[in-house]
């Protein structure tokens, strides 16, 4: 990480009063670490004033975090007499990931510190602390704290740790270094409970969410070699699951031997299909997702398009049969188009 580019962005920090983190729609367990590691390090910095908002509530599994019960769900627009000064995004690859609440919250005069490891990250901040190399939003954002010389308590250590542990499902994925390894080695001796943090997330899941995998996984095709499966609004709804969404069914159905990409297409109550990749190493989903207006990483990756849901699923699957036939199955080179390889 560029050290001008990190004094740059804790010049900013300090200089503001009022400050806003926002984290991405449909937020994950790097996208609350984020929230909450930036909320205790604004505290760390002696910040008063910060306001932690996100589209979406946070579920319970969340709930052993810090700073968990103080984020903002509905922020207004915010008044042109009484802006904010300084707007942090975290985990966000584009604007749009920030929801209506980046939308209430940025004014045009208002700077923006875009924090995030998405390699199709737009940089669309005025600092962007972009690492693409990094496997959670959080291992930027540890960096940042060591070079801005903030204590890296337990909490903030707890926070960060939750990031990587599920960004890397457990250091199962490609991205893992040992530098991740390093990182999170220190985290723990920081104090962060390695167990608290996998019996709250990667291990645990509502029963709810149990029986719609088994609904889920009735559907599985298997198209060349790219899995898949789906659910209409009334599949889900019959089901007994209100929750939009594929529970993260999508890394589960990529262990296929026989498949390299892995697809899951769900049908939100608005009639929009909402859809997950997921890559084996050596193949790029991320490039797929940016085409169709979405994004992510070349493993893990995803967009939102509109219904009906059949045809989606057709074209969709199509390009990824493509994808796949193209790639080499070994590891990719640079990622698409974005500024996410810029630090
Ligand atoms: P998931 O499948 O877990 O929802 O998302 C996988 C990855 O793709 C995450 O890094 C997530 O931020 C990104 N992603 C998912 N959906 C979208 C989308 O609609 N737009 C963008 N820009 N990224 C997405
Ligand atoms: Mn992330």
């Amino acid at each position: 990480m560029k050290p001008e580019t990190a004094r740059a962005a804790q010049d900013r920090i300090l200089q503001a009063g009022r400050v806003v983190v926002v984290t991405h729609v449909a937020p994950d367990g790097d996208a609350f670490g984020s929230l909450f590691g930036m909320g205790q390090i604004l505290g760390h910095m002696g910040k008063s004033d910060v306001t932690l908002a996100c589209d979406d509530p946070v579920p319970e599994a969340y709930h052993f975090l810090a700073l968990s019960g103080q984020v903002v769900n509905r922020l207004e627009p915010v008044s042109p007499a009484d802006p904010f000064d300084l707007i942090i995004t975290v985990d966000c690859s584009d604007a749009a990931r920030g929801g209506q609440t980046l939308k209430h919250a940025w004014m045009e005069s208002t700077p923006l510190v875009n924090i995030d490891h998405h390699v199709t990250n737009t940089c669309f901040g005025v600092e962007n602390l972009v690492d693409a190399e990094a496997a959670a939003t959080t291992e930027v954002l540890y960096r940042l704290a060591l070079s801005w010389d903030i204590a890296i308590t337990a909490p903030l250590a707890l926070a960060l740790l939750t990031g990587l542990v599920t960004d890397t499902l457990c250091f199962r994925t490609a991205n893992v270094t040992p530098t991740v390894m390093r990182t999170a080695i220190e985290l723990m001796q920081a104090g962060a409970d390695l167990t608290l943090i996998t019996s709250q997330t990667v291990n645990r899941k509502p029963f709810e969410e149990i029986r719609y995998w088994g609904q889920l996984l009735s559907t599985a095709r298997l198209d060349g070699r790219v899995a898949s499966v789906h659910a209409s609004a009334a599949d889900r709804r019959d089901g007994g699951y209100g929750v939009e969404g594929d529970a993260s069914i999508v890394a589960f159905l990529n262990t296929a031997w026989e498949a390299d990409i892995a697809a899951s297409f769900v049908e939100k109550d608005n009639g929009e299909v909402e859809i997950s990749l997921r890559a084996k190493p050596g193949y790029d989903v991320s490039r797929v997702a940016l085409n169709l207006g979405g994004g992510g990483h070349a493993a893990a990756a995803g967009c939102t398009l509109g219904g009906p849901l059949e045809p989606v699923m057709d074209r969709v699957l199509q390009m990824l049969q493509a994808t796949q036939e193209r790639s080499t199955g070994n590891p990719p080179g640079q990622g698409p188009a974005g500024c996410g390889g810029g630090l």
